[in-house]
């Protein structure tokens, strides 16, 4: 193996044969902000052979402080987080296979994923996506390691199917991070604290030391000096939904009515359109320039400013509406201006 790996092969539990095993690796990481800017860097530095990267958002000033693949030049061109991620992870590795999504992730995006990766790790900012990957992991028996952070804490735990139990039998016990950063905010620490609990997990899976896995949910506060580890090795549901015996992997099946809009933080709302109705880049561009709405084109998307509201429209039809806090008033202003 080359130089670039000399130190990381030095360390036993890896060495020669774990390094190979991560060139080998296929690994999926769901988001790419704070978290999954960390993971995607660390694990690209370590060598993993193949990455599958899914964000559906651009780069703002704001990110910046937390998000540390992006620079300031990406936030002003508000390039898609995964565009800006593939240039910064190919200009740290060249020969990284990198595969990246500026989508929603949905069923059919989760499941396809799941069945070509070695593991998944989560990056993402919500219960409803945790859910998804949780049905396809078990699905697909392919572990998935859980992070979540806030303010200065951070839990971390490895989903390994047909081991541990699975994250929906744990949803009692898991400690409630009912907060979000959009709320409370967060430091950079904890971000970082979590992504390199969950790539040494990774590295563990990937290089073949499944008996190193954490047993325990872990989960800290870097402000108030706690950590605790939390046992759930008896946790199980035996009627699972996920993880039983009827298991009919709930997430994967829902219809997409339920993410037609949701809200995304604390003051944007993403809706979906029908795909029998899909509003393309010209249609947007059309409509903006009627309304005299300061349109904006990039090669990824359409920016409108229309009634005191900033509209963004990705290739792929999604719509982000910024400056609305409810569901109902996006969709309002989606029909206003799309009909
Ligand atoms: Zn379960």
């Amino acid at each position: 193996m080359d130089e670039r790996y000399s130190r990381q092969v030095l360390f036993k539990p890896l060495g020669q044969t774990g390094q190979e095993k991560l060139a080998l690796s296929t690994v999926t990481i769901i988001g790419c902000g704070a978290l999954g800017s960390a993971i995607a860097e660390t694990l690209t530095r370590a060598g993993v052979g193949t990455i599958h990267l899914v964000d559906r958002d651009y780069v703002e000033l704001s990110n910046l402080q937390r998000q540390q693949l992006f620079t300031e030049t990406d936030a002003q061109q508000m390039l898609p987080k995964v565009a800006a991620a593939e240039q910064r992870l190919k200009a740290i590795r060249s020969d990284l296979r990198l595969f990246t999504y500026l989508e929603h992730l949905d069923a059919a995006g989760v499941e396809k994923l799941a069945a070509i990766s070695d593991l998944i790790v989560d990056a993402t900012d919500n219960f409803e996506t945790r859910l998804l990957i949780n049905d396809a992991s078990v699905k697909y028996g392919v572990p998935w390691i859980y992070g979540a952070c806030v303010g200065s804490s951070g839990v971390v735990f490895p989903f390994i199917p047909g081991e541990s139990s699975c994250f929906r039998c744990l949803l009692p016990v898991l400690p409630a991070i009912n907060e979000t950063c959009d709320t409370v905010g967060i430091i950079s620490p904890a971000v970082q604290v979590t992504a390199a609990l969950q790539c040494t997990e990774a590295l563990k899976w990937l290089s073949g030391n499944h008996e190193a896995m954490r047993k325990k949910i872990h989960h800290f506060n870097l402000w108030d000096n706690s950590q605790l580890d939390i046992g759930v090795s008896r946790i199980k549901d035996p009627h699972c939904k996920t993880c039983g015996p009827d298991a009919v992997f709930p997430s994967l099946n829902e219809t997409g009515v339920s993410s037609y809009a949701v809200l995304c933080g604390r003051d944007a709302v993403q809706i979906l359109p029908d795909p029998n109705r899909p509003i393309t880049l010209d249609d947007a561009e059309k409509v903006g320039n009627q309304l005299e709405a300061g349109v904006k084109r990039t090669p990824y998307f359409v920016e409108l400013k229309v009634f005191h509201h900033r509209m963004v429209l990705f290739g792929n039809g999604r719509l982000l509406i910024h400056g609305v806090h409810n569901v109902a008033e996006g969709r309002k202003l989606y029909h206003q201006v799309f009909g």
